[in-house]
């Protein structure tokens, strides 16, 4: 009989809970005893939800990131949190974020602030873990204070326990080595303490535990792919059964190792490796658990029961008792619960599925696996008509769009000339010095613009008044960026919350949950929209802002919209048709703004890409064929305006060496792109290769409050010389301003522009 289970549950809470139990902990405004006891009741709750299922996570909760508690629980601290007062949270907080409770730093003088662990992406997610780390002489010591903890909750609870952990190869490669040393070498020191906790989760009773080894579904060398075999070789006599979990891709090549790692089960994502589904149960010896991933852990939308039943009930029939059912991956990307969305209409509502409704749905297939389709037909025949309705919905399919992406022809994509002779025709029209000013979009976002936008929305403020008052930040922007002498300006982005919101609000195809937050790191959470239908633009979105800015000066304004690729990264996307689909339609909707823009009068359209590189797949060797999707799109956006209109693209980072070249594909005139914290290291991706557009580098980072030095950025700029020749240099800062206060933001642009006019000067000398 199939077994159904759970990979992981969001841990932040229906209403977010645990953010704002952390935040006010934090702050100094309530005890650790109440944080601690807040994560008792959510754990509860957790659990409560998942009864029905066969077998319960536990171990996923936690305060901050469970890569950060697999660090503790294997006793791997940094330094530099040691010999602090306070209790073990407080040093969790310490390494998670610098510091922690304001209470706990009473003692200042000797347990002032840390610097916090490096955070990175977890995988291809937006969720970001507290990266590892090591050196040579790293040791480890097992503390199981947590998890037995929170065994012994579960049991009390009279839940189905099964422990989650990292598992020891992906604990050390997703780490870093601060000497450089090679992590490998410790892993003998390693599995001694897996040993030890894996017979200390035995000794408790425990039968299987779930050990995630996720990079197995990335290319591994050979020395990693050797690790593996090692581990779990050394693993085997220890008294728990071992389910092996990887996610988030495809097995490929790595699929015979793990088929014959000595584990009981292994977990595999059938919703991104389905292919390798059958090739893997053909590989997998006769004693041993599969447990397939089937309903998309990653994604919001009803999951096809019927489909699903049709594909596994024949595996069920061929690998009885050994079939396990499951998510794809932990449910920690995916928001709660769906009840909680009120304002949602009925008709989307039936389309989607958060975490609650996903253990709903595992739990139909596991009944209908076990006693027939007969025992759950109502739940069928309801959600094969909820498939059919969306299928069928207007709000999903427009003929129009979907035509002119069928339609979409090579000219779409090409400026009509190349780059230089595009350069001389907008130096002419816009007359800028050389080391033009910019900056990247928003200016602060103060509170006055956040209250005009909050009464908007509550209907105390009406369009009129909310018009008049986003026209008065406007003027402020521009008389400021007039006074401080910057060459090209932007009107400040007031009116938007976020750069995807504020465009996906105003296309169709898009919808907006209330409640759909998911964690991002530690207490933050975003809300990505969710992509529905066809995208279309009915109106222009932006040219009201922009010409009432351009009417205020005769500096040239910068026309400031996302891009398609970044559209689409942060948000739910469509399950029904390739992402590049997606992506050409929103594409060709924002396109329509770059020609209306353009029409307006407006001569400098920058179109952001921050989240170009977060699309990148897993595997390498699949990167080319979403760059080459990303670019296209891009250029689609950008590329149907004329030679004197020039284009800005913009990203919030500078690793380029290994995609330089796509970078360049891309063809915008000008792209500014973060630099200021590596000291311009980045731009070592262009000693190879000759970037041929502008650039600006940024020279101000924007992510600190500190004011940065007319000399430091000079010194910067100068360095980006010996690389870009000064003709195609801008002077600009890492990113936008939004999250700055005024007085920083006009005391860093005063040393920006002084820096330019002195960098000009030097030129002429
Ligand atoms: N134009 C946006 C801004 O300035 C860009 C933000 C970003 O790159 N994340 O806020
Ligand atoms: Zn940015």
């Amino acid at each position: 009989m199939v077994t159904t289970h759970n990979l992981g549950f969001p841990r932040i809470g229906a209403q977010r809970e645990l953010k704002f139990a952390l935040e006010s902990y934090w702050k100094g405004e309530s005890s650790s005893q109440s944080l601690k006891d807040l994560g008792a009741q959510l754990r509860q709750r957790h659990w409560a939800h998942q009864q029905g299922i066969d077998l319960v996570p536990v171990g996923d909760f936690s305060f901050y990131d469970q890569v950060l508690d697999m660090s503790f629980t294997l006793g791997n601290l940094p330094e530099r949190v040691s010999g602090f007062h306070g209790d073990a949270l407080d040093n969790y907080f310490r390494v998670a974020r610098g510091r922690s409770a304001k209470s706990a730093e009473a003692h200042s003088a000797c347990c002032g602030g840390v610097a916090a662990g490096e955070m990175t992406k977890w995988f291809d997610t937006n969720y970001h873990y507290i990266v590892p780390e090591f050196n040579a002489a790293t040791a480890f010591k097992l503390d199981t204070t947590r998890l037995l903890a929170h065994l012994t909750e579960a049991k009390a609870q009279g839940v189905k326990a099964k422990p989650v952990i990292v598992g020891p190869v992906t604990y050390l490669s997703i780490g870093k080595a601060k000497d450089n040393s090679d992590r490998l070498a410790l892993l003998p020191r390693l599995l001694v303490i897996y040993t030890e906790l894996l017979n200390t989760l035995a000794a408790q009773g425990v039968e299987w535990v779930q050990i995630d080894e996720p990079i197995l579904v990335t290319e591994l060398d050979a020395d990693w792919q050797h690790a593996f075999n090692t581990a779990y070789h050394q693993l085997k006599s220890c008294k728990v059964k071992l389910l092996l979990a990887t996610y988030f891709g495809q097995l490929q090549e790595n699929a015979y190792i793990t088929a014959n790692l000595p584990v009981a089960g292994i977990h595999i994502d059938a919703i991104n490796d389905r292919e390798g589904v059958l090739p893997l149960i053909n590989l997998l010896p006769a004693h041993k658990v599969l447990s397939l991933g089937v309903i998309n852990g990653r994604n919001i939308w009803k999951t096809d029961l019927t489909a699903v039943l049709d594909w596994i009930e024949p595996l069920a029939e061929r690998l009885g008792d050994r079939l396990w059912i499951a998510p794809s991956c932990s449910l920690l990307h995916v928001p709660v619960d769906l009840a909680s969305e009120e304002k949602l209409d009925a008709e989307v509502r039936s389309w989607l599925s958060f975490a609650l409704q996903k253990l709903e749905e595992l739990q139909v297939l596991g009944t209908a696996l076990r006693e027939g389709r007969h025992a759950v037909n109502a739940a069928l025949t309801a959600n094969q008509a909820a498939l059919a309705a969306r299928r069928a919905s207007p709000r999903v399919h427009n003929p129009v769009v979907r035509a002119a992406v069928a339609h979409i022809a090579p000219h779409l994509g090409l400026r009509k000339s190349p780059y230089t002779q595009r350069a001389a025709r907008q130096s002419a029209l816009l007359n800028l010095p050389v080391y033009p000013t910019t900056t990247i979009g928003s200016f602060p976002q103060t509170a006055d613009i956040r209250h005009a936008r909050s009464e908007f929305k509550a209907g105390h403020l009406d369009a009129s008044g909310y018009k008049a008052a986003m026209h008065a930040e406007i003027a402020r922007s521009v008389r400021e960026q007039e006074a401080l002498g910057l060459d090209v300006l932007v009107h400040g982005e007031a009116e938007r919350n976020d750069m995807v919101e504020y465009f996906g609000e105003q296309l169709e195809g898009y919808v907006f949950s209330q409640f759909g937050w998911v964690q991002s790191y530690g207490s933050r959470c975003v809300k990505p929209p969710i992509l529905l239908g066809d995208i279309h633009r009915p109106r222009p979105m932006t040219v009201e802002w922009t010409t009432y800015a351009q009417s205020l000066t005769g500096k040239p304004m910068k026309g400031m919209l996302t891009g398609p690729v970044t559209l689409l990264n942060w948000s739910f996307v469509r399950d029904d048709q390739p992402r590049s689909v997606s992506c050409k339609q929103l594409a060709l909707a924002i396109r329509d703004e770059v020609l209306d823009l353009e029409k307006a009068g407006v001569r400098v359209i920058q179109i952001d890409e921050a989240a170009l590189r977060e699309g990148l797949p897993l595997r390498k060797s699949q990167w080319q064929e979403y760059l080459d999707w990303a670019v296209e799109s891009f250029r689609i956006t950008a590329n149907g305006v004329r030679d004197e209109t020039q284009i800005h693209t913009h990203m919030c980072y500078s690793e380029f060496n290994d995609i330089i070249a796509s970078i360049a594909d891309m063809d915008a005139d000008v792209i500014t792109i973060e630099t200021s914290r590596s000291d311009m290291e980045l731009l070592d991706a262009f000693d190879d290769f000759n970037y041929p557009n502008e650039m600006g580098p940024g020279v101000y980072d924007i992510h600190s409050p500190n004011i940065p030095t007319q000399e430091h950025m000079i010194q910067l700029m100068q360095q980006a010389a010996t690389r870009i020749p000064p003709e195609r240099l801008w002077v600009n800062p890492d990113c936008g301003l939004k999250t700055r206060q005024w007085p920083e933001v006009i005391a860093a642009l005063t040393n920006m522009v002084a820096a330019a006019k002195t960098l000009r000067a030097s030129l002429v000398a």
